[in-house]
C-alpha cells in the first residue's frame, strides 16, 4: 500500500464540478490536485492548489503538467487518447484502453453484448444506406446516437418511422452512429462502481435516475426495483468493471424493463469518471464516490460504500437558481454550489441532497 500518499498531487484533466468534488475530498485525505484544462475560470481552480489552462493537445504543457503529479485521473471521457498517449509513462488511471472502450458508442455496445449483458439491438451506421437496412431489422422507434462525443442526449436523434432516415442521419451531420432499438423501460438505473489498483472492488446501492430534457434532474437511492435485480445489477457492473481491467471509479447505466412480474436489465453506457448519479454519496454514504476514486487510483484500499438512509439527490440547472434563498433556509438540506459565474438554462449549476 503507498503510505506516503498524502504527500502527493493528483493531475486531473478537465476543470468542471467533477473536479472540484475530487480536489474537495482530495483535501481532506491530505491530496493536493493540480488542475489541466483549456478553459479559464474554470470550477475546479477555486480548490485545487495549482492549474495550467492549456488545450489538451498543447504538448509542452502536458509535460510541465506530468512534472508537477505523482497520478493522473481524468473528469470526462473525451479526453482525446493522444493526450492520454503523451502521459504514457505516468500512473494514469483509469487507464487508455478502457476510455477506448467507452469513448465509442458502438465499440461500447459490442463489448457488453461480448460479456453475454443484454444491450438495445444495435447497427453500425455509416451512410444513409447502412441506416436504411438497419431500420429494416431493427425497426422503428429507434435512436441514432453519434459514435463519439454525446452526452446528455446531444448528438441523438428519435426516429418513429423509416421514411425519417435521411433527415436524421442529416441531424447529426452524417456521422459516424449507431442505431439502437428503442427499449420501453420502466426505470432508468446506475450502478456506481470501484475498483482499486490491488483489483478489490466494491459497488454502492442502485441508484434510479429521473431526467428532464435528457439531463438528469433526480437520483434516489435506494431504487425501487426488486432487491434480486439490484444484485443482478452490481453483478453486471462489476463483470464489466473486471474486464475493462479499471482503476477508478465508474458508472454503469441500465433500464429496467418489466415483464409481467419480471424486471429485465438492458445496458445503456458506462461513464468512466465519477458520475452525476453518485453525487449523493458525499452524504448519503460512508465513502464518497469521489474519494473512493482518490483511495482506488492513489493505491489504497476501497472504503465502506454503506448507505447512511433513503437518500434523493436533485440537480440545480441555471434556470433552478432562484430557489438558492429557499434551499439554504431548509436544515436537512446539504447543498454543493460549484461555483460558475452565468447560470445558463440547463447549466448544471449545483446540487442538493436529503438524506432521510
Ligand atoms: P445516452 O446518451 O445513451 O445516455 O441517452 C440519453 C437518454 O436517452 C437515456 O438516459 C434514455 O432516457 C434515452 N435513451 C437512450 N438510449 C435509449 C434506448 N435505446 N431506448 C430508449 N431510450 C433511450
Amino acid at each position: 500500500m503507498n503510505n506516503v500518499f498524502y504527500n502527493q498531487t493528483l493531475g486531473i484533466l478537465g476543470g468542471g464540478q467533477l473536479a472540484r468534488m475530487l480536489s474537495l475530498a482530495a483535501a481532506n485525505l491530505g491530496i493536493k490536485t493540480h488542475i489541466f484544462c483549456p478553459e479559464t475560470d474554470s470550477p475546479a481552480f477555486d480548490v485545487s492548489a495549482s492549474h495550467i489552462v492549456a488545450e489538451y493537445s498543447d504538448i509542452q504543457s502536458l509535460q510541465l503538467f506530468a512534472s508537477k503529479v505523482d497520478v493522473v485521473t481524468f473528469e470526462f471521457e473525451n479526453v482525446p487518447t493522444a493526450t492520454l498517449e503523451h502521459l504514457h509513462s505516468m500512473h494514469v488511471y483509469p487507464c487508455a484502453k478502457a476510455l477506448a472502450i467507452t469513448q465509442d458508442r458502438m465499440v461500447e455496445k459490442t463489448f457488453m453484448a461480448g460479456l453475454e449483458l443484454e444491450t438495445a439491438p444495435f447497427a453500425q451506421i455509416s451512410t444513409v444506406s447502412d441506416l436504411q437496412k438497419a431500420l429494416e431489422t431493427i425497426g422503428t422507434p429507434s435512436i441514432l446516437k453519434t459514435r463519439r462525443m454525446g452526452y446528455d442526449g446531444k448528438g441523438q436523434a428519435k426516429i418513429l418511422s423509416k421514411s425519417e432516415a435521411s433527415s436524421a442521419f442529416a441531424s447529426i451531420g452524417e456521422q459516424p452512429a449507431i442505431l439502437e432499438g428503442f427499449i420501453k423501460f420502466q426505470r432508468e438505473i446506475s450502478v456506481i462502481v470501484a475498483r482499486n489498483r490491488d483489483g478489490e472492488t466494491t459497488t454502492y446501492d442502485v441508484c434510479e435516475n429521473d431526467h428532464r430534457d435528457h439531463i438528469l434532474f433526480r437520483t434516489t437511492v435506494p431504487a425501487c426495483i426488486a432487491s434480486d435485480t439490484a444484485t443482478k445489477a452490481q453483478a453486471a457492473a462489476l463483470k464489466i468493471i473486471e474486464a475493462l481491467d479499471y482503476v477508478g471509479v465508474m458508472a454503469v447505466e441500465m433500464f429496467v424493463v418489466n415483464e409481467g412480474k419480471n424486471e429485465r436489465l438492458v445496458m445503456n453506457e458506462i461513464a468512466p469518471r465519477v458520475h452525476n448519479s453518485g453525487h449523493w454519496t458525499i452524504e448519503g454514504a460512508k465513502t464518497s464516490q469521489f474519494e473512493q476514486h482518490l483511495r482506488c487510483v492513489m493505491g489504497l484500499p476501497l472504503g465502506s460504500t454503506r448507505a447512511r438512509g433513503i437518500i434523493e439527490m436533485n440537480n440545480l440547472l441555471g434556470e433552478d437558481m432562484h430557489r438558492l434563498p429557499e434551499l439554504v433556509a431548509m436544515p436537512d438540506a446539504y447543498l454543493h454550489i460549484y461555483g460558475k459565474k452565468h447560470a445558463v438554462k440547463g447549466r448544471k449549476m449545483g446540487h442538493v441532497t436529503f438524506v432521510k
